[in-house]
């Protein structure tokens, strides 16, 4: 459904972002409380749930997930390996956590999306701007769309991920300005559509993290040359944040922190600057066509005859390089999302390097009645956020909110 059949609407719930986080969210709402189908929408700029999640993974090549399958949109925990062995697709869960493939992640969502299509729940409406008239009665947001469009809301979940805060190393813009055809983030490369003209050329990916790693095993399966450079020694780890952040000792003591800027510290020690799956690693060191620069900077960026690019590391010099691919990773900052500026300019929301200071029911004070889940809500609910168990983690302090607004 479009933005126009949203049109002048009151509704109690809207969820903006039909990410894993937004549908996560939906899921547990409407089979804890079926009723709730006729209070919720959730928002996304794309036609599709899930659209977001499905580029990624499929941009990059990545076949396998890097959590345990019991991390996945619906509530029951082993709702995917159910399917697996209802599919006989066992062997697409891989040691040594059952990490389900890509594709049969995605086919148990699939089944899953149905549900929220079935409710009619689910809206392409892109958010171009987000009112909060304070005080004005019982649905005081306005969400308008770029197509115009609005309708009022009595409660808004952000759950919008951190893609619209792609980071890009200072040292790299000016060449990035100079070569944007050339230098890409990682958001905006896509295996597969690597310029044809310059067939095998060699590619240059900069990073440390699962992101740098997959690229470089999907492009060198492709045939091409690829040099990884990280700024730091690589470092293997099966999970990017450790397991005990899901766990409530650890949450516990997290909570007990009341500064947040050493919540954020912890943050940054606990995700690190990225790491890489041992079997990722492993063909990485196995590929006859990947060179890895650990500890190595870029100095400069020119070009040279024939369209190339010279790339000059702290190394030596890498000659006719087709791409530089910048999987450098995101920065949130609520600031980049142009829809809630003028919202956060007109009631401040206190912020810790860009991440809001959430209440503990995710609630953005002092704006009442919007919450978030997802990169967003960091500082609240730790290191596993942004990940994919971060969606139940925020399901769990906002439940007894929404049943109220129903
Ligand atoms: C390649 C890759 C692999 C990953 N693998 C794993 C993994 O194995 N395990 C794990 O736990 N985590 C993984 N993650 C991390 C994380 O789980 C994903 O990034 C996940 O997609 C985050 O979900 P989200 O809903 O917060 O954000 P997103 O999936 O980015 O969804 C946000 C949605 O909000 C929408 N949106 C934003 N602004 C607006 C607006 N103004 N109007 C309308 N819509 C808007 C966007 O269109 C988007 O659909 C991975 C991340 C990447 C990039």
């Amino acid at each position: 459904m479009t933005d126009n059949h949203l049109a002048h609407r009151n509704v109690p719930i809207t969820i903006i972002g039909g990410g894993i986080h937004g549908v996560a969210i939906a899921i547990r709402l409407l089979r804890d409380l079926p009723t709730a189908a006729k209070h919720l929408a959730i928002v996304d700029r794309h036609p599709q749930p899930l659209t977001q999640w499905r580029c990624k993974t499929e941009r990059q090549g990545m076949t396998f997930l890097r959590s345990p399958v019991v991390h996945h949109i619906t509530p029951d925990a082993l709702g995917i390996v159910e399917y697996a062995e209802r599919h006989n697709r066992t062997s697409e869960l891989a040691p040594p956590y059952s990490q389900p493939s890509t594709q049969l992640f995605w086919d148990f969502c699939k089944g899953t999306l149905a549900e929220l299509e079935a409710r009619k729940v689910y809206y392409q409406f892109d958010v171009a701007e987000l009112r909060w008239d304070k005080g004005a009665g019982r649905f005081p947001f306005r969400l308008i769309s770029t197509n115009n469009q609005g309708f009022r809301s009595r409660c808004v979940i952000l759950a919008i991920g951190a893609d619209d805060c792609a980071y890009v190393p200072p040292e790299f813009v000016q060449w990035q300005c100079r070569y944007p055809d050339r230098i890409l983030h990682a958001s905006q490369f896509e295996v597969g559509c690597e310029d044809e003209q310059n067939g095998t050329g060699k590619i240059v990916i900069v990073g440390g993290g699962l992101t740098a790693g997959t690229f470089a095993k999907s492009l060198s399966e492709r045939g091409h040359n690829v040099t990884l450079i990280a700024r730091k020694q690589l470092k293997t780890e099966q999970f990017d944040f450790p397991p005990v952040w899901l766990g409530p000792k650890a949450l516990a003591e997290f909570a007990s922190e009341t500064d947040f800027r050493r919540r954020y510290e912890i943050i940054q020690q606990n995700r690190g600057e990225g790491s890489i799956t041992p079997d990722i690693m492993e063909a990485l060191i196995d590929a006859p066509n990947i060179d890895l620069y650990p500890e190595v900077c870029v100095r400069n960026i020119r070009k040279e005859q024939a369209q190339h690019l010279q790339v000059e590391t702290t190394r030596g010099l890498i000659t006719g390089v087709s791409r530089v691919i910048l999987a450098t990773g995101y920065q949130f900052d609520l600031r980049r999302y142009g829809f809630l500026r003028e919202l956060i300019t007109q009631y401040p929301v206190p912020l810790v390097c860009g991440f809001p200071r959430l209440d503990t029911d995710l609630q953005l004070h002092p704006i009442e009645n919007l919450f978030g889940s997802g990169t967003i809500a960091q500082l609240q609910i730790g290191p596993a956020s942004g990940n994919i168990a971060g969606a139940n983690l925020a399901y769990e302090r906002l439940r007894e909110k929404l049943v109220t607004y129903l």
